[in-house]
C-alpha cells in the first residue's frame, strides 16, 4: 500500500514522536533530494575467502541533506517505497554504479564488479531490464559486470513473478544473489527453482558464530546447502578475525564486513583497490 494518505504516514517514519509537520518536511526534502543531487554510492568490498582478492564491490546509497546531514538507507528506503519514488532512485543507484564501475575498469580494475541492492518495488514493479540494459549500454558493461540483491523476504512476496524477472534478469548475464539470506523465511524449495547465482548469509549468523550456541552449526548448514545446490556463499558483517577463521574453515567463499574495510567513499575505495592489487 503506498498511497493511504497521512493516516498511513505514522507507520513508516522513523520517529514516532516526530510532528507531522517535521515528518512532511523530510518527504518532501526526500522528494527533492534526486534533483539536488543530494545521494552517493558508498561502496564496501568483497573479497576472496581463498587468496584476499576483491572480487566485488557492494554500492550502498548515502543522502547528504544540507539540514539532516547524512541520513543512512535504514531511514529512507523504505519511506522511499511507500512514498512510490523508489524506481527513480533505484534507476540512479544502477546508474552511478554502472557509471563508476566502468571508471575502475578505466583505471584497469578489470576483474572487479559491483554488487547494487534493489528493492521490492523495483524488481515487481519497475521497467527494471530496461533501466538495466540502459545503464549498462551508457558505460560499456556488460551483464557479467554487475551482481544484484534481492531480499529473501522480496522474493517471497511473490515468488513466480520473482522467478519469471530473475530469469530475465540472468538472460542478460547479471549475476543475482539473495541478501540477508537465513533472516526471510527460506522456502528450500524456491531456492531449487529461483534462478540466482549466490546467497548473502546474513549478518546476525556470522555473529553468532563466536557466541556459542548454535551459531556454528547454523553457518555451516547454510554453506552446504549453497554449494550443494552449486550457489557461491558470501558473509556479510565480518568483524573479526576468529569470525574470518570460522567462515574460511567452514568454505565460504566470499567476505564481507568490517574487518577488510567500512563502506568506503568512492575516493576511499580506490585506494583499496589501488592497494590489494599492489603485488
Ligand atoms: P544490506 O544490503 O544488508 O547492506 C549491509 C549493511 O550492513 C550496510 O548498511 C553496511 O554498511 C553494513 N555493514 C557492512 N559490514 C558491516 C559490519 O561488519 N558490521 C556492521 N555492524 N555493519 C556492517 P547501510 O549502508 O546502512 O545499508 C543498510 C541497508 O539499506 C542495506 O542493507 C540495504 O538493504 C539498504 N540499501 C543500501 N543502499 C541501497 C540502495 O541503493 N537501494 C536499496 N533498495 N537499498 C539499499
Ligand atoms: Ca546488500
Ligand atoms: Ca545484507
Ligand atoms: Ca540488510
Amino acid at each position: 500500500a503506498k498511497s493511504d494518505g497521512i493516516g498511513k504516514l505514522r507507520f513508516y517514519h522513523p520517529s514516532l514522536k516526530d510532528t507531522m509537520q517535521e515528518r512532511i518536511a523530510f518527504e518532501s526534502a526526500l522528494k527533492e533530494a534526486l534533483t539536488n543531487q543530494e545521494f552517493s554510492l558508498c561502496y564496501q568490498p568483497q573479497v576472496s575467502a581463498i587468496n584476499g582478492n576483491t572480487v566485488c564491490l557492494e554500492a550502498l546509497i548515502r543522502w547528504q541533506h544540507p539540514a539532516y546531514g547524512l541520513v543512512m538507507p535504514d531511514k529512507f528506503i523504505q519511506l522511499a517505497e511507500t512514498m512510490g519514488i523508489i524506481a527513480s532512485i533505484g534507476a540512479w543507484v544502477i546508474d552511478a554504479a554502472c557509471e563508476q564501475l566502468s571508471r575502475w575498469r578505466a583505471m584497469g580494475f578489470t576483474d572487479v564488479r559491483v554488487a547494487i541492492n534493489l528493492s521490492a518495488q523495483q524488481l515487481l514493479v519497475s521497467e527494471l531490464e530496461q533501466t538495466v540494459s540502459a545503464a549498462l549500454q551508457r558505460h560499456q558493461l556488460s551483464g557479467r559486470d554487475i551482481e544484484l540483491e534481492i531480499t529473501e523476504s522480496v522474493l517471497m512476496q511473490d515468488p513466480e513473478r520473482a522467478i519469471e524477472r530473475l530469469g530475465a534478469l540472468q538472460k542478460l548475464g547479471i549475476r543475482l544473489s539473495i541478501d540477508d539470506f537465513g533472516t526471510g523465511y527460506s522456502s528450500l524449495g524456491y531456492l531449487r527453482v529461483l534462478p540466482v547465482n549466490a546467497l548473502k548469509l546474513d549478518r546476525s549468523f556470522v555473529w553468532d558464530l563466536e557466541k556459542g550456541g548454535k551459531g556454528l552449526e547454523i553457518c555451516a548448514t547454510a554453506i552446504d546447502l549453497a554449494k550443494k545446490l552449486d550457489l557461491e556463499i558470501v558473509a556479510e558483517g565480518v568483524e573479526t578475525k576468529e569470525q574470518l577463521a570460522q567462515l574460511r574453515h567452514l568454505g565460504c567463499d566470499l567476505l564481507q564486513g568490517y574487518l577488510f574495510a567500512k563502506p568506503l567513499t568512492v575516493e576511499a575505495a580506490s585506494i583499496f583497490l589501488i592497494n590489494a592489487h599492489r603485488p
